[in-house]
């Protein structure tokens, strides 16, 4: 049999008792002839308490720094869960990125993985060993240690099915599989048991976190399937593969990101390009953009940002264009709820997406649209109503 990858996130791992139902799911899969793979994500909460930590310390930590603290969560999780499974009589040996040799680029708090040694695994396996994995870090080219983005487990798990050839990644999570919108959120939503990547990738890059986005884009991009299951049970999950040709249009799920902020600078002399230039010289990402050319008064420029850069952002915008103070405006506590699918491109989808907000008297501050999505920005205290009322006309009514 080949090696098979199972990755575990944090609600999984999230304490004693979890770390041992894992082993025993990882005993039970080797026990049936498998080599296996585990990656694991930092016990549930874990890394966020490690944010804390380094913010009581400083505002603007040092992003390297940061990484050499936030690893840390994933090496605990990963010396318990081997010494979990040597104590159900298999052997088994974890490593952290550094001893594996995860390389990434230097880009700290954000990295991509550049390539994976796989002589240790191998030799690892050959041995008799589940081979247990810091999931979320690296190590760059001068052995700094690096991290992948918040959710990035997922990706590390992708990325060694690639080295390892695997034909399918498990990953393990405290859902049963892709749901047509967030379960906590909409109790009516749907288990997907099939879903293409392309609508994957657009559901995970619009708030879906049930998978990591770029863990999708790489799966993609080497043909390795995805079977995303729950580590509570042994019930099928959802698959994420390639397009099924005869796939009817439909509109997959409903999406929803938090703690977003618009900035706007009206009626500017200012060329689009150095206005997003100087947001994007200092690492910031920008959602949507919109630009509105008037010959006579100038361009209007907006664009959404996550709330905690918003007034760095904001001050930055404010000394670079001192003259067009008076134009520039932002709004906080924004939210974003998207419409995903090959579906949404049907005639009058967007139009029903509409008509149910205003219906609901919910303003848009902006929209964005593209051949699988349509996203509206809306007040943050509109936006679980939103994914509900959408949820329920476009997907439950559409049955
Ligand atoms: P893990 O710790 O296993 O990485 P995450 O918290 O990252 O787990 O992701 C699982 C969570 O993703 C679920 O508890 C669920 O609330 C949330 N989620 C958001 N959107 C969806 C969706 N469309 N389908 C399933 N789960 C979703
Ligand atoms: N522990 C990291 C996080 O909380 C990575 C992960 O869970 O995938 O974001
Ligand atoms: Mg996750």
């Amino acid at each position: 049999m080949g090696v098979i990858i199972q990755k575990f996130g944090g609600t999984s791992v999230k304490n004693t008792e979890r770390i041992l139902e894992v082993a025993k799911k990882i005993v039970e899969s080797k026990k049936m002839g498998n080599s296996i793979v585990a990656v694991l994500s930092a016990q549930g909460g874990y890394t966020d308490i490690l944010l804390e930590k380094a913010h009581k310390i400083s505002k603007t930590p040092k992003k390297r720094e940061l990484d050499v603290l936030l690893s840390t969560g994933e090496q605990i999780s990963i010396a318990l869960l081997a010494m979990a499974i040597e104590e159900l009589g298999e052997s088994a040996v974890s490593f952290t990125a550094t001893q594996l040799g995860i390389k990434t680029c230097s880009n700290h708090n954000c990295a991509q993985i550049l390539d994976i040694d796989s002589k240790k695994i191998k030799q690892a396996l050959e041995e008799g060993n589940v081979v247990v994995v810091a999931g979320f870090q690296g190590v760059d080219l001068h052995g700094n240690i690096t991290t992948l983005g918040r959710g990035g487990s997922d990706t590390t798990a992708v990325a060694l099915g690639v080295t390892l050839g695997a034909k399918e990644v498990e990953i393990y999570t405290d859902v049963d599989g892709i749901y047509s919108a967030d379960p906590r959120v909409v109790k009516n939503a749907k288990k997907i048991n099939r879903i293409a990547y392309s609508e994957m990738i657009e559901m995970a890059g619009n708030g879906a976190k049930v998978l990591h986005s770029r863990s999708v884009e790489l799966a993609c991009k080497y043909n390795i399937k995805i079977h995303l299951r729950s580590s509570y049970s042994w019930t099928k999950g959802s698959i994420i593969k390639g397009e099924d040709k005869m796939e009817k249009e439909v509109i997959r799920g409903i999406t929803h990101s938090k703690n977003l902020s618009k900035i706007t600078l009206r009626d500017t002399p200012h060329r689009l390009a150095d206005v997003i230039s100087t947001l994007s010289n200092e690492g910031y990402n920008i959602d949507i953009i919109t630009h509105d050319f008037d010959p006579e008064r100038g361009a209007t420029i907006s664009c959404i940002l996550k709330q905690e850069i918003l007034e760095k952002a904001f001050e930055i915008l404010r000394e670079k264009y001192p003259k067009n103070r008076k134009n520039l405006v932002h709004i906080p506590n924004l939210g974003k709820v998207s419409v995903i699918g090959i579906g949404v491109k049907s005639k009058g989808v967007a139009a029903q997406v509409f008509k149910v907000l205003s219906e609901n008297n919910i303003s848009i501050e902006m929209v964005s649209s593209s051949d699988i999505n349509i996203s509206c920005i809306i007040h943050q205290k509109d936006l679980e109503k939103a994914v509900s009322l959408l949820h329920e006309r476009l997907i439950e009514e559409a049955k």
